[in-house]
């Protein structure tokens, strides 16, 4: 999701330029309006579909001096927010694959001085789920007993990984999936692209984050397509025209991914549909190979011969 923000550019993102969730919009502009905001929220809701894009322009809305849910940008808080230099807010990040406890005792050492410019003070803690279980018994402290100006935005995307006391002590928020015509406008006005087949979209599932990790490999998605949908040509003719695989090491995960969205629509939309689902398996079967650093061009020629098998009923079945 970080790379959302740059994305759409530096200036100002108000809720209206941010598309999907209207109902997490409406509930988080009458908090504003009706000055009724809570000590801690947890966003909840999948990867890439605008927490915390939402969270920061909610904790911008709510050190504005002017607090204020139109477009201030006029007063000291907005101004340093925009710099990326507000002393009232904060953003927590994981250090490596956790959030570790020295970073919620460190936080807390830091929650205890007063605000310096605006009325509150406001925390986010992005993927907030990653939190040790020493780390979120330790952040259990500040949620039982906030400093009277803190507000605390935990953003979490499986809230499973949760302790039950910190949920139970937060306003939960979830987060919907953005439905695919927004997306496609989005793709159109902000990055110029006209044509997502229905596989793409599949595969962006509702989730901006994902849709603009794809944008700019749209062409090679359109080739791995192209290879799937043309199986039943020889398989020299395949393997020669799937350079694209051979190529393309670095991003092999996410095109066999890819590759089974592929697999799953053709096995959805035909009767006969064993043989995508086997195809499925091959694909399963080549990601653990891969893990397990088998030899990358021996690989890819396993993953084509055998979908060439399952694709052309070639296997012999009882
Ligand atoms: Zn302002």
């Amino acid at each position: 999701m970080i790379f959302l923000e740059h994305k759409i550019g530096g200036g100002f993102v108000s809720f209206n330029n941010i598309i999907g969730n209207s109902k997490v919009k409406n509930i988080l502009t009458k908090s504003i309006n009706n000055k009724t905001i809570l000590h801690s929220y947890m966003f909840i809701g999948e990867q890439g579909i605008g927490k915390k894009l939402i969270a920061n322009q909610f904790a911008k809305m709510i050190l504005c001096e002017n607090f204020d849910i139109n477009e201030c940008n006029a007063c000291k808080s907005c101004i340093e927010f925009d710099s990326g230099n507000n002393p009232d807010f904060i953003n927590i990040e994981p250090d490596g694959k956790v959030i570790k406890i020295e970073q919620i005792r460190e936080f807390q050492t830091k929650v205890v001085e007063k605000p310096i410019n605006s009325k509150k003070k406001v925390y986010i803690i992005n993927d907030a789920d990653l939190m040790t279980k020493e780390a979120q018994n330790c952040l259990l402290k500040t949620l039982e007993e906030p400093p009277e100006y803190i507000v605390i935005i935990l953003i979490v995307s499986n809230e499973n990984k949760v302790l039950t006391t910190i949920k139970s002590r937060c306003m939960k928020i979830h987060f919907d999936k953005i439905d695919d015509e927004q997306i496609k406008n989005f793709l159109k006005d902000k990055c110029d692209v006209h044509e997502v087949s229905n596989n793409i979209m599949k595969m962006c599932d509702g989730s901006i984050g994902k849709c603009l990790q794809i944008k700019d490999k749209i062409e090679d998605y359109n080739k791995i397509e192209n290879i799937i949908y043309n199986f039943n040509n020889s398989i020299t003719k395949i393997i020669n025209e799937s350079e694209i695989l051979y190529k393309n090491k670095e991003n092999i995960n996410e095109y066999l991914e890819y590759i089974n969205v592929i697999l799953y629509n053709l096995a959805i939309s035909n009767t006969n549909n064993i043989r995508f689902i086997n195809s499925i398996k091959v694909v399963e079967n080549v990601k653990h190979r891969l893990a397990s650093n088998s030899n990358y061009d021996m690989c890819i020629d396993y993953l084509l011969f055998n979908i060439w098998e399952e694709i052309n009923e070639k296997n012999s079945r009882g």
